[in-house]
């Protein structure tokens, strides 16, 4: 029971690690299932859950309140596209941020984590204008 377990642990955190997937839970589940018929999407709840608190995976949750996992543990942000809902790791670092929020509240920063919204260039491309205006009738 327990070397099951963590197999099934193993599996989900293997699936969660596809570099620059950042998938949902719900995408780990059916990556664990073709592997694993038994699987249930509780059981990939519980062991995400348990990875994050360990450090092993970090949860991002979108804007739109879409959680993903990512196993790249390097400090990155994120950039989500509105039109394809796609998400992008973005390596840029914004300068001065620590010493402007001290010097204006006095906040001591230890890290930051930005998550950037907008059309992603494959949709930019495409039909990028129709869909977000899609989107915001919506
Ligand atoms: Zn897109
Ligand atoms: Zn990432």
């Amino acid at each position: 029971m327990r070397r099951n377990y963590s197999k099934q642990r193993e599996e989900i955190r293997k699936a969660a690690s596809v570099i620059g997937v950042h998938p949902t839970a719900e995408e780990i589940y059916s990556l664990v299932k073709e592997e694993n018929s038994t699987a249930s999407l509780s059981t990939v709840y519980r062991n995400l859950h348990e990875l994050v608190k360990e450090g092993e995976l970090k949860e991002l949750i979108l804007p739109n309140g879409v959680k993903r996992y990512d196993a790249d543990d390097s400090e990155h942000n994120h950039a989500v596209c509105n039109c394809c809902g796609k998400i992008f790791d973005v390596d840029i670092v914004i300068e001065g941020l620590e010493q402007k929020i001290k010097e204006l509240q006095g906040f001591q920063m230890n890290g930051y984590h930005v998550i950037v919204e907008g059309i992603c260039q494959n949709c930019g491309r495409k039909e990028g204008a129709k869909n977000v205006k899609k989107i915001i009738r919506n």
